[in-house]
């Protein structure tokens, strides 16, 4: 039996799903939980993408804080109404590189499934915000066009589970999706792209665990953490369990206006991963979606944050800086001279 502490906010919550379950829905509800006046808040009108926020990413918030960088994560703002040029619908060019429903092939070797739509939170800056998932259904059944395109691209050696959020499907599910990619001796690799695994930490299970090991191949774990008060001791501790059972992880951040757009709290953020087990992997510039270009930040403040980064932090500590470009074949580094 795995001793993962009570979480902090309810002393009843064991089980990951009714945790979820549990989760604010309404700015009205969160509003209230982080004891804030209506008339504080620059609500946005959630632009068609509603408020969802576990218990307990929202125990993490601090009460009172119209400002606190957690919140404004998860906050709708009025400004995400407005149309920015630059910005679009498909950011990243997702839509041109679905080779088959659910299958988004950019990278020579390497291909993302979206096996779901759902998420833990809606991060109010996420670039598949506007994403046609309806169009993007995965069929992972046997000779399924999905499966058939995985065995038939013998190149490919590393699948992404992404979504949405991959770790919102059961154990059941993923452990059946294992097992088809098993079946493929090419993939070698299976990389889960997860936001859950840090603001859900009851989903860190034994029967979860188990599910990972299903996999003949090599497993790696990439969290979505922003902000150094992202971590806790609860989520920590399901990290180390997971790095402790051979699981390679990585951290991936997007830089964010008025969120974590100074250097301490990028150092802090990389030496609190560290201590998690988490490698830093990437710090995203945002990518140019409708709805977030509030959040963004120009290149050149960027690149004093990053140079300050590259002054603080041993070099392992440093995430690469990149951007997420339309039709690239790889992720392109952030040219800071
Ligand atoms: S968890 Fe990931 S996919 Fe879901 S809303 Fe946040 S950034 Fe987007």
């Amino acid at each position: 039996m795995l001793m993962i502490p009570e979480p902090v906010f309810s002393a009843q919550s064991t089980d990951w799903k009714r945790s979820l379950s549990e989760s604010f829905r309404t700015i009205q509800e969160l509003l209230e939980y982080c004891e804030l006046d209506v008339n504080c808040v620059d609500q946005g009108s959630e632009a068609g993408f509603p408020v969802r926020v576990t218990k307990y990413y929202a125990s993490l918030i601090e009460k009172g804080n119209p400002q606190d960088p957690l919140l404004l994560q998860v906050m709708p703002d009025s400004q995400e109404n407005q149309r920015v040029e630059g910005y679009s619908l498909d950011a990243v060019g997702d839509i041109s590189a679905m080779t088959v429903p659910g299958l988004i092939h950019k990278y020579h070797n390497r291909v993302l499934l979206t096996v779901t739509s759902a998420c833990p939170v809606h991060c109010r800056y996420c670039f598949r915000r506007h994403f046609p998932y309806s169009d993007a259904r995965l069929d992972t059944k046997v000779d399924s066009p999905v499966l058939n395109y995985l065995a038939a691209h013998t190149e490919i050696n590393e699948v992404i589970l992404s979504g949405g959020d991959p770790l919102m499907l059961s154990d059941r599910k993923l452990s059946e999706l294992i097992t088809r990619l098993n079946d493929i001796p090419h993939i070698r690799y299976l990389r889960f792209h997860s936001r859950l695994l840090s603001v859900l930490p009851d989903r860190v299970t034994d029967s979860f665990i188990q599910t990972l090991h299903q996999f003949n191949g090599k497993v790696t774990l990439v969290t979505h953490i922003n902000h150094p008060e992202e971590i806790s001791v609860l989520n920590q501790h399901a990290f180390k369990l997971l790095s402790k059972q051979g699981f390679q992880l990585f951290n991936q951040s997007v830089l964010l206006k008025g969120v974590n757009n100074n250097s301490n709290t990028l150092v802090k953020l990389s030496y609190k991963l560290f201590d998690s087990n988490i490698t830093p992997y990437y710090l995203h510039k945002l990518d140019k979606v409708h709805g977030a270009a509030h959040f963004d930040l120009a290149t050149d403040q960027t690149c004093k944050i990053y140079s300050l980064l590259l002054q603080s932090l041993p070099g392992y500590l440093v995430p690469k800086l990149v951007n997420e470009l339309t039709g690239r074949l790889s992720k392109t580094p952030v040219q800071c001279i």
